[in-house]
């Protein structure tokens, strides 16, 4: 049985701590209340989208002295959501691919907390933080306020198991490093013990399901498959890579990638199934048990370790702070200008926002290049409220998607020359990568991503290309 994952919206932090919960009292220590300053900013979530803004605020603002900057997270180091999928199947390290948190903000004129939130006093214009313990429940950091004048929730997602019976208690959640590490942890240790049982009557196949085929499900499964194979050029044995690794991937969705075009969900099944994953369209999951996964139909797919990567919805906090409004999925709902509908000091951008999008009944949808540019956008709002000028408002433009499998990559981009092109093979590989070039440029700069590039190729030599631990 698969370890519960019911703890994925609280999660360690960087595999050492863990929060610990409030009761219900709101903790009395204030972190700054030593300092005087100028207009404080605070950013909570340094993901694809905070991270971001805190470091463009940091490099314009903080270094200047016209407003200081704070980021808060969870963790202690940033990985960049989409490339979980990779330290799931241990082909990226969490470890020494990490951003340091407290590093990182030195270097670019912000400070970082450590803290995760759980609470909101608009009235006092303070966050509340929870403490955070070590794995033995030793309290690291107390749980305290951090006043703000200005402050933006970027607390991203969690996913969503819509109800179904069993998912708790049965499923991993690919939604945080954490998790995305225990993953490996999990999915290494089934391969090190078909190595073990090699030739023994005890020696079975290996079964894995993955829940949801969107971009998440979709490239985990080719992962997946991908690192298999790589295993056994590592001298695992016990194992036919090939023949006796299960990995079915299932959508209730009548075809994997539904919100995309149809020609990429052709060429994605397509390539799928040559990598020899059992993929399960038009399969809605009724419930998850120790055998494997049950569906309407009356189907049950077997498996001895299942992932849950369908749908995800905001933190369930957010729908409990201080009156703000959320949508149905936990989003906050916010203006075009990202200011939340019921506080003006109240910013809310990424996944954890539900932003209008003209020409839609939908929001943006919660997806790395949204929250990029929402960040981008924002860091030249603030500045401009800082003067007295007009905030901007957004508008997402969506550049099309790009979906690795592995050792191949397919995708569309759209612009404004063409509406939509579906691209594969070396160009499709180049922008994907562009995607996370873009990120870490918008935190390092061009000249210390190209050092940092130039570097990971030498490490690369030097270390196995599967984390083997
Ligand atoms: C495996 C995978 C693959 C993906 N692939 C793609 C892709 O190819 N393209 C694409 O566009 N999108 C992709 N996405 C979606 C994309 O990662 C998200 O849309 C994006 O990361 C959202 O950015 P964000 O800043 O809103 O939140 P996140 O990047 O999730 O960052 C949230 C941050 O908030 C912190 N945090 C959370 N709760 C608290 C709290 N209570 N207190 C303090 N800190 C907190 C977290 O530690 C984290 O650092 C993928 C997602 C996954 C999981």
């Amino acid at each position: 049985m698969v370890r519960n994952a019911s703890t994925s919206a609280r999660e360690p932090v960087a595999g050492v701590l863990e929060h610990a919960p409030q009761p219900s009292a709101s903790p009395a220590v204030r972190a700054d209340a030593h300092l005087a300053t100028p207009h404080h900013i605070v950013v909570v979530g340094g993901g694809a989208g905070g991270l971001v803004l805190a470091t463009k605020l940091g490099n314009s603002l903080g270094r200047r002295g016209k407003a200081r900057i704070t980021l808060v997270d969870c963790a202690l180091t940033h990985i960049w959501k989409p490339l979980l999928h990779e330290v799931a199947a241990g082909t990226l390290r969490a470890d020494s691919d990490g951003l340091d948190y407290f590093a990182h903000a030195r270097a670019h004129h912000f400070g970082f907390e450590l803290g995760q939130m759980n609470g909101l006093d608009r009235a006092r214009r303070e966050l509340i933080l929870d403490p955070m313990v070590d794995p033995s429940g030793a309290e690291v950091v107390p749980g305290r306020r951090l006043g703000y004048d200005t402050l933006v929730i970027a607390v991203g997602s969690v996913l969503n198991d819509f109800g179904v019976p069993g998912v708790r208690e049965h499923c991993l959640y690919l939604d945080s490093p954490a998790q995305a590490e225990r993953i490996h942890q999990q999915v290494f240790g089934r391969f090190l013990r078909g190595h073990a049982e090699a030739g023994s009557a005890a020696a079975r196949r290996l079964r894995f399901a993955i829940v949801g085929a969107g971009a998440t499900g979709v490239e985990f499964a080719a992962e997946l498959r991908h690192a298999a194979r790589q295993l056994v050029g590592y001298g695992l044995r016990g194992f036919d890579p090939d023949r006796d690794i299960e990995v079915r991937l299932i959508e209730a969705a009548p075809s994997v990638l539904p919100a995309l075009p149809e020609r990429l969900q052709q060429a994605t099944e397509r390539a799928l199934r040559d990598l020899g994953v059992e993929v399960h369209t038009g399969e809605q999951v009724e419930r998850v048990t120790a055998e494997g996964v049950h569906t309407r139909s009356g189907r049950l797919l077997p498996a001895d370790l299942t992932v849950w990567t369908a749908g995800v919805k905001g933190p369930a906090w957010l729908a409990s702070l201080d009156g703000l409004e959320v949508n149905r999925l936990n989003q906050l709902v916010v203006d075009p200008t990202l200011q939340v509908t019921r506080d003006e000091q109240v910013f809310a951008l990424g996944d954890c926002a539900a932003c209008p999008r003209p020409g839609s009944d939908r929001p943006v949808p919660p997806r790395a290049q949204a929250a990029h540019q929402q960040a981008h956008l924002l860091a030249r709002s603030l500045a401009r409220r800082l003067e007295g000028k007009a905030l901007l408002p957004f508008v997402y433009k969506d550049y099309g998607s790009l979906i690795s499998l592995s050792s191949s990559t397919i995708g569309n981009l759209m612009g404004n020359l063409f509406k939509s092109i579906t691209i594969e093979g070396f160009l499709a590989r180049l922008a994907y990568l562009s995607l996370y070039k873009k990120h870490q440029i918008s935190l390092h700069g061009l000249s210390a991503v190209t050092l940092m590039a130039l570097a990971n190729v030498l490490d690369r030599r030097r270390r196995p290309a599967l984390k083997l631990h």
